[in-house]
């Protein structure tokens, strides 16, 4: 890699000597996946330090989505956002079920609770809404119209590790909710994910589900997958956890620091934190209306580009625009105004741990030139 390249992310990885002393733990005990000590220690750690109750260690951060909707038994259609990572619909469509599109909040980018009771058909099962960007979805109105209609709440939380608002982790919304660990994300075991449900009888369910459906030695309740986590990436997690407060503090510099620079740049908007809500940091989405700044967002992200800064265009297209879903009636244009609006100015800067102040002078330079 080009030492001048700056990239969006970089890996939060727990210092070697460290995890090598679990290596040897873990080679001397044999016992190298299926629910053993690691996975276990990492289980509590995880529920300790997010506030929930019971949590689930998965492989990757889709399996966990694809899993809740089997546990929760959701047929026919979902309705979800189409401004997200292409995970969250594909859950849904690995289920047999056909997803519903609704527009975002241009306020935070995700599902708009005024317009999910439109969407709503005797066919709706349940909403699967994403924390887009770890900024906290409307979870009480959400769920006031889950409740009305009988629906079910999966939040695709990938990116909102950690955040609590008013001091209560956002995991505890809905019926379920998932975590991604994956290298990109704020806290990673490499590969990994997680999920979050509320009630013992549940995780036990979500425990069979994904070790093939076996509930005993012998018996087998339902065709699950096999989504374990192992030993190394459980004791991986396990040191990751000790560094992640410093990741998201260093994050959180980074982003005031843009903020600060970028305020009044004309044409230039971004998300600032929100009352009484903990933020992770985890991404730092510019949105730009070229009109306004001079260029288009593909103008700025090229010349970037040019300048060795990795910039990515997240949420671009929209999932609702790819191949396999542009063909749904709610895939529209017409439906998805606020989606296609962001989808087409938005701009993710570089933001990690290791970014160094003069990356961060360089990249605003550029912007702000
Ligand atoms: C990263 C991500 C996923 C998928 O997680 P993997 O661990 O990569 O499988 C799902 N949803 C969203 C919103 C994501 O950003």
């Amino acid at each position: 890699m080009d030492k001048n390249q700056i990239t969006v992310t970089s890996p939060l990885l727990p210092p070697l000597e460290e995890f090598t002393e679990y290596l040897k733990d873990i080679w001397e005990s044999k016992w190298i996946t299926n629910n053993g000590h690691y996975h276990q220690l990492l289980e509590k750690a995880l529920c300790e330090y997010l506030g929930v109750e019971y949590i689930s260690l998965f492989t990757n951060g889709t399996l966990p989505l694809i899993t809740a909707l089997q546990a929760l038994r959701v047929t026919g259609e979902v309705i979800t956002t189409p401004y997200s990572f292409v995970a969250t619909t594909h859950s849904i469509w690995w289920n047999g079920i056909k997803p519903v599109f609704v527009d975002v909040d241009p306020q935070t980018g995700n599902l708009d609770p005024d317009k999910i009771e439109a969407a709503i058909t005797p066919k709706t099962t349940a909403i699967m809404p994403v924390h887009v960007y770890g900024n906290p979805c409307d979870t009480d109105r959400i769920q006031h119209i889950a409740d009305k209609y009988g629906l079910k709440v999966i939040y695709d939380a990938a990116h909102a590790f950690g955040v609590k608002r008013d001091g209560v982790s956002i995991l505890q919304a809905g019926d379920i909710s998932t975590l991604s660990f994956h290298a990109t994300k704020t806290y990673n075991t490499i590969e990994g994910g997680a999920l979050i449900c509320h009630d013992k009888k549940m995780k036990e369910r979500i425990d069979y589900l994904k070790n093939f459906g076996f509930a005993g030695e012998t018996e087998v309740v339902a065709p699950g997958i096999n989504s374990k986590m192992d030993e190394v990436r459980a004791a991986y997690g396990l040191l990751n956890l000790k560094y992640v407060d410093f990741a998201i503090s260093a994050r959180k510099s980074i982003a005031i620091k843009y903020r600060e620079k970028l305020k009044g740049v004309e044409g230039i908007s971004y998300f600032e934190d929100m009352d009484g809500v903990t933020h992770n940091y985890s991404y730092f989405p510019i949105f730009i209306d070229a009109h306004k700044y001079g260029f288009t967002r593909d103008e700025l992200y090229l010349k970037m580009k040019g300048n060795n800064i990795l910039s990515r265009r997240y949420f671009y297209p929209l999932i609702s625009e790819f191949s396999t879903y542009r063909g749904l009636e709610s895939a529209t244009p017409q439906n998805l105004p606020v989606a296609y609006t962001m989808a087409n100015s938005v701009i993710c800067l570089p933001l990690h741990h290791g970014l160094a102040s003069n990356d961060i002078e360089r990249i605003l330079e550029l912007i702000i030139k």
